[in-house]
């Protein structure tokens, strides 16, 4: 299915963009007409971090005429191993003129504007109003239905990528196609491949799980030429399609992904007709994580005097550390043992506690950030340590609050 371009062509190049664009201009099917189209298109990047770093410099270089970057965070070093439109002087910088600065230097006829906000629903419209199309390098899920939905009310095609470990997954959402008849092309939404997100706690971010730096490449790359078919009308985009890529297999694969008539967005009898309270659709942790810490959560310091009452024999406890092995190689509270949190869903964990416990000791749990050790104090409460506690902020506070001598992730 190709599609009509996006993008009305501009006017004119000048002698400095013919030149810069000349192996564009000498492929028939993009051509004078297609750089001209791309030098009037105004596009939205979501995060200037893993995807959006790769998708900025190439839409960039591309001539794409005004690039947004929606993005309010700063530069940080764990970000450098994969985020290569920072680099290590922009440390501590914001991101989004860190982006700015990097895009000049690739080419600096591209109009870059700022969004240095947290999108949210107060500014989302009003952010995303004016642009011909979305790509969207958000790493959670209440930003990306929030984006989807928006996309959704303002009409404009919505190209998505995620990212984990070495897979990584693509697509363009765009309900409000049509075909040339003007009925409805039947494109599906984000929510149609996804109706609901994943249960809190059970898909890990790239914080918490990791990521191939150069897999960002490969999926924000394919944003962009998507991104670029759609503004000149060439190609067969990738609405309808989800992109499946496998890095350590080497493999793409492309599964068809059909409108859901009962989606919620975009089906027939949709209930979400504006936005919605997305931190509550998404939900931080599950319900029964958030019961099981409530008035169960202790500071990081808290856990210091703790364990200094503990080295003095004042106390006794068990601290449990419950990331993965990986994670523990990089950083660790002293004194904590590893028990990862799938032996407190598959049960394991309780028998080896029972014992380190004698049954009468109290029992402190640990993640990275306290999402993790919430759903395994659950598990626990659940078993009957009812005095089991667990640390808010998890090691990431410890090493921030206690000991910055200790790298962070
Ligand atoms: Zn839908």
């Amino acid at each position: 299915m190709s599609l009509p371009p996006l993008v009305e062509p501009a006017a004119e190049l000048t002698i400095d963009e013919v030149r810069r664009y000349s192996r564009h201009l000498i492929i028939p099917d993009v051509g004078m007409t297609g750089q001209k189209r791309l030098k009037n298109a105004k596009v939205l990047v979501i995060g200037a971090g893993g995807l959006g770093s790769p998708a900025l410099l190439y839409l960039a270089a591309a001539g794409v005429g005004t690039l947004g970057i929606a993005e309010f965070d700063e530069v940080d070093e764990s970000n450098l191993q994969r985020q290569i439109i920072h680099g290590q002087s922009d440390i501590g910088k914001s991101k989004a003129v860190s982006a700015k600065e990097s895009i000049a230097e690739a080419n600096p006829y591209v109009n870059v504007i700022l969004h240095e906000e947290r999108l949210d629903n107060d500014n989302v419209m009003g952010v995303f109003e004016g642009y011909d199309l979305i790509v969207d390098g958000t790493d959670n899920f209440a930003t990306r239905y929030m984006v989807n939905d928006a996309a959704y009310f303002l009409k404009i095609p919505y190209i998505w990528g995620s990212i984990y470990r070495f897979d990584g997954q693509a697509s363009v959402f765009w309900p409000s196609l049509t075909n040339e008849d003007g009925s409805s092309a039947d494109a599906p939404c984000y929510r149609c491949l996804y109706p609901e997100p994943p249960p809190p706690g059970m898909v890990p971010s790239c914080a918490e799980g990791g990521v191939l730096g150069v897999l960002c490449a490969s999926i924000g790359s394919i944003q962009v030429n998507e991104a670029i078919k759609l503004l000149t009308g060439i190609g067969d985009p990738l609405v309808g399609k989800l992109m499946i890529y496998d890095a350590l297999e080497m493999e793409y694969r492309k599964l068809k992904v059909r409108r859901d008539p009962n989606c919620a967005l975009c089906g027939e009898h949709a209930t979400v007709t504006e936005l919605i309270d997305y931190d509550a659709f998404c939900g931080a942790v599950s319900e029964e994580a958030a019961d099981a810490a409530a008035g169960s959560t202790i500071s990081v310091t808290t856990l210091e005097h703790m364990l200094k009452e503990r080295e003095e024999g004042t106390r006794d406890f068990v601290l449990v550390d419950v990331r993965e092995p990986n994670e523990y190689e990089i950083n660790k509270i002293p004194g904590s043992i590893l028990i990862p949190k799938g032996e407190f869903l598959n049960g394991n964990a309780i028998g080896q506690l029972a014992e380190l416990t004698n049954g009468d000791k109290q029992v402190v749990l640990h993640c990275k950030s306290g999402v993790r050790s919430a759903e395994a104090l659950a598990v626990l409460k659940g078993a009957g340590y009812s005095d089991a506690v667990h640390v808010g902020g998890g090691v990431v506070a410890w090493v921030n609050q206690i000991d910055p001598s200790q790298p962070s992730y």
